[in-house]
């Protein structure tokens, strides 16, 4: 095999909880993490020597500030063998957007030098080198829907749940993820989010109900900061959405919405030609249908 194609989905957050501040300078968390069909793709080649990535965003870095760059080394190092790949990264997630636009991408490469070089790596040693490039890249190896804890690199695998028609609105504010965090500490607050009976209606296959407490505890410090956020919430959903939640750090909201036409309507009457809107659905453990 010379070349391989590997898609690298997005993530949302269907519960964010923050337990607190470890010793270590994490927080330690629990997130219930959603893998969705808004993907980059990754093209992986064998070249004669030398990592090369090329990327549509040019905004983004090509050496080894990107993640996905650091994936093909730590990955090509372990097995001992030369670094020999070019990778090109069609970016479609928005970045630094709460979606783990870098950490997806970073997964895809261990993927895909995974089966591109024959490499046949275990899963734990993939899981260990996707947890050394940064928490949230160990979800993203398999995706679906998954408990994530620690300070997110911990994954038990869900079941898949039934499928979610989306909307995703960007406004394109970025969000520092560690002043979030911070303010969240300073605020004081103590999370209440509901996370076991969250996984148990997952777990048991339940049907959900929106009502039942899923949120993100990173939501209402956000919200209170940045005075146009509360606006894409309510806007959302006085077009019908059913559910609507920042993912991440923001700025990025889901809406959960009836089917997919009701998507296409929100996305095509988005009164803010500035934002990125798109419609998108949640996907299953390895992704089968974005191949
Ligand atoms: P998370 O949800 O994990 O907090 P995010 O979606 O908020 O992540 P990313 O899109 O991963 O954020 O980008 C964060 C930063 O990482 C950006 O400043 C970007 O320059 C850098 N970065 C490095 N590699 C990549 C990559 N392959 N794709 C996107 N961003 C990357």
């Amino acid at each position: 095999m010379k070349e391989i194609t590997v898609p690298a989905p997005a993530k949302i957050n269907l519960a964010l909880k923050i337990k607190g501040l470890r010793s270590d300078g994490y927080h330690e968390v629990e997130l219930i993490m959603q893998s969705i069909s808004l993907h980059d793709r990754i093209r992986l080649r064998k070249n004669d020597g030398g990592i090369r990535l090329t990327t549509s965003d040019p905004s983004l870095p090509v050496g080894k500030k990107n993640l996905a760059y650091r994936a093909a080394e730590v990955i090509l190092d372990y097995v001992n063998l030369p670094a020999a790949v070019d990778i090109h990264i069609e970016k479609r997630i928005p970045v630094a957007a709460g979606l783990a636009g870098g950490s997806t991408d970073a997964a895809a490469v261990l993927v895909g030098i995974n089966k591109l070089f024959g490499l046949s790596l275990a899963d734990e040693v993939l899981l260990e080198l996707a947890a050394g490039l940064g928490s949230d890249v160990p979800f993203c190896l398999h995706g679906g829907t998954a408990f994530a804890y620690g300070r997110g690199e911990k994954i038990r695998q869900l079941p898949d749940i039934e499928r979610l028609d989306l909307v995703i609105v960007n406004p394109g504010i970025p969000i520092s993820t560690p002043w979030a965090y911070t303010q969240y500490d300073r605020s004081g607050k103590k999370s209440n989010l509901p996370v076991n009976k969250l996984l148990q209606i997952i777990e048991e296959d339940k049907e959900i109900d929106w009502q039942e407490g899923w949120g993100n505890d990173l939501e209402g410090i956000v919200l209170k900061e940045y005075k146009e956020l509360p606006l894409i919430k309510e806007r959302l959903k006085a077009m019908g959405a059913q559910f609507v939640l920042m993912s991440g750090s923001g700025s990025t909201f889901f809406a959960v919405v009836e089917d997919q036409k009701q998507g296409e309507e929100i996305r095509d009457n988005w009164p803010d030609k500035k934002d990125f809107v798109t419609i998108a659905w949640t996907v299953k453990k390895d992704f089968p249908e974005l191949w």
